[in-house]
Formats: structure tokens, C-alpha cells, sequence
């Protein structure tokens, strides 16, 4: 199996008040030594291994110059043998893109770009502190269009503060006019330290009760089939041929190196963590450094588990023949006794040699999940 490259550009316009990923606020003179830091790492690393996916997430990986996008991409390309047709995705922001970006970004090599748009509602926006208006995001898509993309994802975000089910849907519609070729739905979680709490509190914003989230979820995805997209993992739909080849390696059982600060790698059965702090990373790179931290050798039982929650949350969910040749063990016969009672009550599905969560089932991954941990 090809490896994907995933590489990270932990810097931001401004930061939004949910936000929990690894990133800070853009500084030009960092961002030039974060460069050539990412750069000299995949240039170490590569050692010609065959990779179809390059994948650079954020942060606002848009924030960097097209050429330094291109650098990047010569550099796995010279360190790797990256497949002629690989799937090469920018996470962009609204507000970052501009036609001319955008043909020069796919004149860099990428071929793939995944917007954050979030909501269309310039209401909920703002209360996310946001950068973009939902009329910049549709004017993105159309840009990206224009320049030439033919395989575009937008994020959204669903049980916002004061979101009802009836806004959340008309974000779903708005984003079904757009027609891009993936979505990913995700629910927003409010973590403990979110200055978005202190603003709900202040503002007197409240989330939509939990069946209300529920009903959020099950309603979208209802009304992105009759769309005609078709659900390929828990939070992800696409139209045929659109799935994210990238994500579909955390899912199912792959192999991935991830570069730059903060970035995890799973490789030949072993996991690690690049050191999260960006001057830290840039450093460690230029003194020849390590930068990998909290490395560890995965058991079998731990890679076996691995591929079983990750593979359940895939609509086609698990061959267990396959799983079970892999990791030379009956799955069925292993997990079957405690997982009987999730297939009884329709939340999973056990046909054949297939393992699968029924949609309702989705609803309560995490705890038929918990069977294989
Ligand atoms: S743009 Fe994305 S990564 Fe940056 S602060 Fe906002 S949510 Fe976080």
C-alpha cells in the first residue's frame, strides 16, 4: 500500500475562538523558516518509498505562497516516488483565495482543494470568528471552478451556538447549491479553555439540546443523499469517485508520514509525534535534531484494534475476513458475544463477512467502539 504525506502549516490569519488544532498567528519570518524546515524534513525522510497522496492541512496551509506550495511538492516528489496521478489537497480558506491563487496553486501540482467554510450563515460566522461572509465562500468555490478544480470539499460545521435544526438546514441546501464533490459535517465540540465558552456564557448562547444535534445529523445526511451524494464514512459524503483517497488511509488500516510541527506518523508499525511547538520544530531541524517525540512500536493487539474502530466508521465498514487474516484472528468469534446486542437493536450490521454501523448507528459510534478497546 502507497503511504500518504501529510504536511502541516500551523499558521493563521487570526484565530478562531473554538479552535483546538496546533497552529498560531501568521509571522512572515517564521512562516520562511517553517519553509525550509518542512522542506529539509521530507528531504531526510524520504528514502523513495512509493505515496499517493499529499495532503496539507492546518492551520491555513492557503496562507503560503503558491511557490512555496510547489516547493513543498518538489521536495516529496524528489524524496518519494509519488504515483504521476496522486492526489495532492490544499486545505484553503475562504478569505485567503483568489482566482489567480488558485491557478497558481494548481499549476503547483495541487488537484484537490478542501475549503473551510463552516456555516453559510454570516450569523454563525461571526460567532465563530471567522474571517469569511458565506458570499466569499461561494465566490472561493466559483474561483476555484474558474481556475480549474474539479474536486472540491467544503467543511461544515453543525451544533453551533443558538443553531437550530432549521439553520443548520439551510446551510445544508446552500452547500448543496455550491455543488462541491465532497463534504465533511462536523460537530462542533466546545472545549474547556474555548474563549467560545467565555462568549457563550457572556452572550447567553446556547447549544441545541443533544436530540436536536441528533436530528441535525440525520436530517443533512437525508438531504444530501437525495442530492445524490453518497455517505462514505461517519462524517464524510462524496459524489462516485470523489472520496477523499488521502482521510480514507486513517480509516482504513494504511500508512502515513506526516511532517512539520505537531504532525503524527503510523508507519511499518510504529507511531510518533513531531515536537507541537513551531519554533521548537524549526530549531531541532536546523541543529539536526530529532523532532519525532512520544515514538512507540504498536502491539498487535493494538494495531488489530486500530483497524477495527477505525475501519467501523467507513458506511461499508469492516471485511472481517480481511481483518481477521491480517492480524491472524477470528474477529467474530473474539468481539461477536459483545457486539450481538448493537446488531439486535439495528445500530450495527453483521452480514456475512461484513461489519458495518447502520446510520442510527453512527449516531452512537463511539460506544459500540468502546467493544474493541
Ligand atoms: S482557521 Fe482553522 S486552524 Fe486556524 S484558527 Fe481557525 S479553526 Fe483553527
Amino acid at each position: 500500500m502507497s503511504l500518504g504525506l501529510y504536511l502541516h502549516i500551523p499558521f493563521c490569519a487570526a484565530i478562531c475562538n473554538y479552535c483546538n488544532f496546533n497552529r498560531g498567528l501568521f509571522e512572515a519570518g517564521l512562516k520562511d523558516r517553517y519553509v525550509d524546515a518542512l522542506e529539509q524534513e521530507i528531504l531526510r525522510a524520504g528514502k523513495g518509498e512509493s505515496a499517493d497522496t499529499i495532503y496539507f492541512g492546518g492551520g491555513t496551509p492557503s496562507l503560503l505562497e503558491p511557490g512555496e506550495i510547489g516547493r513543498l511538492i518538489a521536495a516529496c516528489r524528489r524524496a518519494f516516488d509519488v504515483s504521476p496521478d496522486a492526489e495532492v489537497t490544499l486545505e484553503t480558506n475562504p478569505e485567503t483565495s483568489t482566482l489567480g491563487r488558485m491557478q497558481e496553486f494548481r499549476g503547483m501540482g495541487v488537484n484537490r482543494v478542501s475549503f473551510g467554510v463552516q456555516s453559510f450563515r454570516d450569523s454563525e460566522l461571526r460567532k465563530l470568528g471567522r474571517l469569511h461572509s458565506a458570499d466569499r465562500a461561494r465566490q472561493a468555490v466559483e474561483e476555484a471552478r474558474t481556475a480549474g478544480f474539479d474536486n472540491i470539499s467544503l467543511d461544515l460545521m453543525m451544533w453551533l451556538p443558538g443553531q437550530s435544526p432549521v439553520d443548520w438546514a439551510e446551510s445544508v441546501e446552500k452547500v448543496i447549491a455550491v455543488n462541491p464533490e465532497h463534504l465533511s459535517l462536523y460537530l462542533l465540540e466546545v472545549y474547556p479553555n474555548a474563549p467560545l465558552k467565555d462568549e457563550m456564557a457572556r452572550a447567553g448562547w446556547s447549544l441545541a439540546p443533544d436530540d436536536d444535534a441528533a436530528e441535525m445529523y440525520l436530517a443533512g445526511l437525508t438531504a444530501l443523499d437525495r442530492a445524490g451524494y453518497a455517505q462514505y464514512e461517519i462524517s464524510n459524503v462524496a459524489r462516485t469517485g470523489c472520496q477523499s483517497r488521502h482521510n480514507l488511509k486513517y480509516w482504513s488500516d494504511g500508512e502515513w508520514l506526516g511532517f512539520g510541527c505537531g504532525a503524527h506518523s503510523t508507519c511499518n508499525g510504529a507511531r510518533w509525534k513531531n515536537v507541537s511547538a513551531t519554533t521548537d520544530y524549526v530549531a531541532r531541524i536546523a541543529a539536526g535534531e530529532t523532532i519525532a517525540v512520544e515514538r512507540r512500536e504498536l502491539t498487535p493487539a493494538e494495531r488489530l484494534e486500530e483497524a477495527l474502530f477505525t475501519g467501523l466508521r467507513l458506511t461499508n465498514g469492516l471485511d472481517l475476513e480481511v481483518v481477521g487474516a491480517r492480524y491472524g484472528t477470528d474477529v467474530w468469534r473474539r468481539y461477536g458475544a459483545d457486539l450481538q446486542p448493537f446488531v439486535d437493536q439495528g445500530l450495527v450490521r453483521h452480514e456475512g463477512a461484513r461489519l458495518s454501523l447502520s446510520r442510527q448507528g453512527m449516531l452512537v459510534a463511539n460506544e459500540v467502539m468502546q467493544v474493541f478497546v
